[in-house]
């Protein structure tokens, strides 16, 4: 059986044995140690990977202009989707209104205990601080303590300017630094195909705990805002992005759907599209046939800046919050959210629950109350798996566009 179905068949199971065992098992104890297992084998690879990946993509470019063509394509491929998947969560927010019950603010009925005047007096002396935060670490003082740490947006600017002065390197040098560095990937795409291996099982293991922790009991008081989040992500991810493959990348958005098939239930699976970035190279690139020099390039470049479903859900949080302390928010207001939570995305790292730290920026710019990360945490956990899914498949769109716009013909052309 490949490997897909069975990931998602141990899906299936992991969701009904989650439902049924209480969390204080001792099988779910046993699910949390064996599903972080599974996820410390795929994080093991993720530093090299990106490193060399990068690395051996800027040394197979040949000429700058090209290198200079493909991230600006990326760059505005990443601000575009990210502003339309925004745009979408702001939508289904308006739509659905979940922070209003009864015709009535559901600030009380949630617990929070701001008055709305002292909170609409903050929102108005509210300073859009700390978002100057993610240009500055771009570029990290110490890249190995961004290694150590996983960050991925100085690791990731470091590795592009060690990939385009290594790709200056005359002869026998640059040569052997090409060689090492493609030896390290191979490598590592190998470790990871072992690793994957077990994916069954650390799936399973991973979906039972986050499901019998949860429980969907939790889920009801904010039944409408999950309702209007996951309508959110469902759009940006089936609606907007096959517009976006048929319109600009003239492939089939089925196709693409299959042959990210294996990232996108492990991405699910783990909350972590950083995480998960070997399986993504490994699907866009030997399921989808885009070439070497543009995964490498634009697949980690993705993982740290490019989250859609991040970005979606941020401003879902934001805009829910501020209908819950029945505040209203004008066209003004509403943008400035659209704004902070494209910017705020980039800054997030692909790791469970990391937007959480993105909302209290966005909560924090707005005058908004921090207590309102607490009302969500309820749903967090179900919506981190969704949102996640959701960041990879914008990445793996955005190499199949890329890959398209350069030339390659071979993307997607058959089934995966
Ligand atoms: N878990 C998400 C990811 O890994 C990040 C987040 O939205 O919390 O992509």
């Amino acid at each position: 059986m490949k490997l897909h179905w069975q990931i998602a068949i141990a899906l299936g199971l992991a969701v009904a044995v989650g439902s049924l065992v209480p969390a204080d098992s001792d099988v779910i104890r046993f699910c949390g140690f064996i599903g972080g297992l599974f996820l410390n084998g795929l994080k093991m690879v993720v530093v090299p990977l990106i490193v060399s990946s990068i690395i051996v993509a800027l040394l197979g470019f040949g000429d700058v202009s090209s290198l200079g063509r493909i991230g600006v394509r990326s760059m505005v491929y990443y601000i575009v989707t990210c502003f339309l998947a925004v745009v979408t969560g702001l939508v289904m927010v308006n739509l659905f209104e979940p922070g209003i019950i009864d015709g009535k603010p559901a600030g009380e009925l949630l617990g929070l205990s701001a008055g709305a005047s002292k909170v609409s007096e903050q929102v108005s002396s509210a300073k859009l601080a700390d978002i100057g935060d993610v240009f500055y670490r771009m570029v990290t003082p110490n890249p190995i303590k961004a290694a150590a740490e996983s960050d991925l947006i100085g690791l990731v600017f470091f590795s592009l300017l060690f990939g385009f002065f290594a790709s200056r390197l005359p002869g026998t040098i640059g040569k052997t630094q090409h060689e090492f560095w493609e030896g390290v990937r191979t490598t590592m795409m190998g470790i990871t195909g072992f690793v994957m291996r077990f994916a069954p099982l650390g799936v399973f293991a991973l979906v039972a705990k986050a499901f019998s922790t949860t429980g969907i009991e939790a889920i009801r008081p904010l039944a409408w805002f999950f309702v209007a989040t996951l309508c959110g992500l469902a759009m940006h991810m089936f609606v907007i992005m096959s517009l976006v493959l048929w319109g600009v990348a003239r492939v089939s958005p089925l196709r693409m759907l299959q042959a990210m098939l294996p990232a996108l239930l492990t991405g699910f699976s783990t909350s972590s599209s950083a995480g998960t970035l070997p399986v993504t190279l490994d699907c866009l690139r030997n399921r989808a046939h885009v070439s070497e020099r543009v995964t490498g390039f634009t697949l980690p470049l993705g993982a740290a800046i490019n989250l859609d479903g991040t970005a979606l859900y941020e401003c879902a949080v934001a805009m829910f919050l501020a209908q819950a302390y029945g505040l209203h928010l004008d066209f003004t207001t509403q943008f400035v959210i659209v704004f902070l939570a494209v910017i705020t995305s980039m800054g997030v790292t692909g790791i469970p629950s990391a937007s959480l730290v993105a909302i209290a920026v966005i909560l924090g710019a707005l005058g908004l109350p921090l207590e309102g990360i607490g009302v969500i945490l309820a749903v967090d956990r179900v919506l981190d798996m969704c949102r996640t899914a959701v960041n990879i498949y914008g990445d793996g769109c955005g190499a199949v566009v890329i890959g398209r716009l350069e030339g390659e013909q071979d993307i997607l052309k058959a089934p995966a």
